[in-house]
């Protein structure tokens, strides 16, 4: 990995025409997301995290096309408009502890990586896992904690979140992500069967606990698995 700075910038033009697309996209999905255009931050770190570190090798030529592409033990890392879409819809602010639940690629907790104090993430299937965590080590991204389990009961010792992002879908609202949200935090979350249409969901609990749920757009992802 000597020459990893070379490689990313030799990855520069095709990582701004990504994000280009990703502004593209966001207009065009404007009016179902609220969001037609995202933070100039989050595009910026869009703009930052190489990609192509984190897919595997015979993916690293369409790392920076905008659709999901496998990486292994069947799962997908997202596609880079909904990855900046749900980073956009937690709005991050640098201060903030963040909770993932699916690091898949490590991609998403990358990218959270560039824009909060602190990431945790949690991903169900150990090779995937442990793959991630030596990326985002490798990647020097020092404010990620990595854990192996199942994600749906949260990551309670790290509690609360200022917000919650969970890249599998649920058939319902995990009750722990909900109780580990800070009073004004955001929860977003992929909810549906694994063969019906997804709606991706913001849940925001108000100072008072009481939680309010706002649909934005269909989506498809791998279903969140429960282990033992
Ligand atoms: N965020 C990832 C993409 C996630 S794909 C990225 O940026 O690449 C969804 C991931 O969720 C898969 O790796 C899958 O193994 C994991 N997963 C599914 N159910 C889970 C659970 N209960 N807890 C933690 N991870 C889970």
């Amino acid at each position: 990995m000597t020459d990893t700075a070379d490689a990313q910038d030799a990855f520069a033009p095709r990582r701004a025409e990504m994000v280009a697309e990703i502004a593209a996209t966001a207009r065009a999905t404007g009016a179902e997301t609220g969001r037609p255009a995202f933070a100039a931050r989050v595009m910026a770190a869009m703009g930052k995290v190489p990609r192509h570190l984190l897919v595997p090798d015979p993916q690293v030529a369409y790392a920076y096309e905008n659709r999901p592409l496998p990486i292994g033990h069947g799962q997908t890392i997202s596609q880079p408009y909904i990855v900046a879409l749900m980073t956009d819809l937690i709005d991050p602010e640098a201060s903030d502890v963040v909770l993932e639940v699916g690091t898949g690629s490590g991609y998403q907790a990358a990218v959270l990586a560039e824009l909060v104090a602190r990431v945790f993430t949690i991903e169900i299937v150990e090779p995937v896992g442990r793959r991630a965590a030596e990326a985002l080590a490798r990647l020097g991204y020092r404010n990620v904690a990595t854990r192996i389990g199942d994600g749906y009961g949260g990551w309670p010792e790290a509690a609360p979140f200022d917000a919650i992002l969970v890249t599998a879908a649920a058939p319902a609202v995990p009750a722990p992500l909900v109780d580990q949200l800070k009073p004004g935090g955001r929860l977003v979350i992929p909810v549906g069967g694994q063969w019906e249409v997804q709606e991706l969901l913001v849940i925001e609990k108000q100072p008072d606990g009481a939680t309010s749920t706002r649909r934005t757009i269909p989506v498809r992802f791998v279903p969140l698995t429960r282990g033992k």
